[in-house]
């Protein structure tokens, strides 16, 4: 949501349109430099949380860090980066961040996965404990790592099950990296692995994205939801699934046309239960 006047109108702003949850960014996430957080930018969008009664607030960390750069200096800039915006949302009151974490360049998936554990072993421990890092899935485009739940699990064992690292699942994601979701079947059978590879008990986030790229094309293009690859019949199953009950699921979709007040209608349309 537009984040123009502070942070806390993104809340304001999802407030108008039905948001129950926002994710925002706590800086421009296509740079390194950040402003600091001032004691009146932070009181301000606890203002606005507790004035819109949304609490489920998540952040998207800058898309230039790569906590497993094969470049020294590159890695020591994610990690403090990284280390930067768990610093801004503890003091904005956030809870979540959601990282994309790292890609290859070229390494193997092997270096790539140990240099992702050990940058985040140091970035969990030199960071507030009241953050936890969402591990986003991803689309693999590139040698992006994350597209496969196995690697997911790798860093979550690697780290010994860390109690601040959790799961940030993106359909369009998951969808271009080759999981299935169009039917009941497909959407099962993804979910089953996901629970035997990763555990629902890991989930926090879920990005809700239609696909404007097929079923394992590592193309990542968002859609409006049901305008897209994956289709309607995925997100029915996915809104009225108790395992995603209580798990804030955001959308990032086109805004155009008002792209994200028609999903977000569009998404409550197909929630058999009532609200709440
Ligand atoms: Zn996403």
């Amino acid at each position: 949501m537009p984040a123009a006047g502070g942070l806390g109108n993104s809340i304001r702003n999802g407030k108008k349109i039905g948001c129950t949850a926002v994710q925002v960014f706590t800086s421009s996430p296509q740079q390194w430099k950040s402003k600091p957080v001032t004691d009146e930018m932070a009181a301000d969008f606890k203002a606005a949380c507790s004035e819109t009664g949304i609490s489920e607030i998540v952040s998207h960390d800058s898309y230039l860090i790569n906590l497993c750069a094969p470049d020294h200096d590159k890695r020591v800039q994610s990690i403090e980066g990284i280390k930067g915006e768990i610093e801004r949302c503890a003091k904005y009151g956030i809870r979540y961040v959601v990282s994309h974490m790292g890609s290859h360049m070229g390494q193997g998936e092997q270096l790539g996965l140990e240099g992702v554990v050990e940058s985040t072993r140091q970035v969990l421990d030199e960071t507030p404990e009241s953050v936890t890092i969402c591990m986003e899935t991803t689309a693999g485009q590139g040698s992006a790592l994350m597209a496969k739940f196995e690697q997911l699990a790798f860093v979550l064992d690697g780290l010994g099950g860390h109690p601040r690292l959790g799961i940030c699942l993106d359909t369009c994601h998951v969808f271009v990296a080759g999981y299935d979701l169009r039917t009941e079947d497909t959407f099962q059978q993804t979910f089953e692995a996901f629970e035997s590879i990763i555990g629902f008990d890991r989930l926090r986030v879920v990005h809700c994205n239609d696909s404007k790229k097929g079923l394992g094309s590592k193309v990542d293009r968002h859609a409006n939801i049901g305008q897209g690859e994956i289709g309607p019949d995925s997100f029915r199953f996915l809104v009225n699934d108790s395992r995603f009950e209580r798990i804030p699921i955001l959308i990032e979709t086109p805004t155009e046309n008002e792209g994200h007040e028609k999903d977000l209608a569009l998404l409550w349309s197909l929630c058999q239960s009532t609200r709440g």
